[in-house]
């Protein structure tokens, strides 16, 4: 099999990890192996499991500070919340690819402030194929944008869905909307 980089990406609430298992699913299916990672700051509880027609399939991403390894034994490696991992992602993907192995990696693209999130920008550069997919925005439209919504402003990584809402652009820019 030769090796590719897929990134998802786009804001939060976009459905980027049930598009990666929707992927996955593909690859499960057709008798691969896989192995995930999350970054171990990434403390939430997420469903990270979807029911194929092989029975469910589990994510499972290992909580890890840095990327050390790459497994020999699976053919395809998982990344979620990648933004979060530190400079080595970017060569950790692109070894693996050289190895042969499908790297899927999902991730937000910008942080709240709309600037590019941790490495993604160069992960993007040297991916096979990039989907950047929508939220919704309270209006509506499709959100493009993560905007903080409580909480300290002035803090990049806040881990809690609760902070944050997708917002399409006219939204993003106004000063206080309120649809809820
Ligand atoms: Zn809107």
């Amino acid at each position: 099999m030769p090796g590719r980089i897929e990134v998802i990406t786009g804001p939060m609430f976009a459905g980027k990890t049930t598009e990666l298992l929707r992927r996955l699913e593909r690859y499960v299916i057709a008798g691969k192996s896989f192995c995930a990672f999350k970054p171990e700051t990434d403390t939430r509880q997420q469903k990270t499991s979807i029911s194929t027609i092989r029975g469910e399939i589990d994510l499972c991403p290992m909580p890890v500070s840095k990327l050390t390894y790459i497994p020999q034994h699976v053919e395809v490696i998982v990344l979620d919340e990648a933004q979060f991992f530190n400079e080595e992602v970017v060569s950790f993907c692109q070894e693996a690819k050289d190895q042969g192995k499908v790297v899927l990696v999902s991730g937000l693209d910008m942080d709240h402030n709309r600037k590019p999130f941790g490495f993604m920008g160069d992960l993007m550069c040297i991916a096979d194929s990039v989907t950047k997919l929508t939220a919704v925005c309270p209006c509506g439209k499709d959100a493009v944008y993560t905007k903080k919504i409580d909480g300290d402003k002035a803090q990049l990584i806040e881990i809690g869905d609760q902070c944050y809402l997708p917002y399409c652009a006219e939204c993003y820019n106004a000063e206080s909307v309120n649809y809820m």
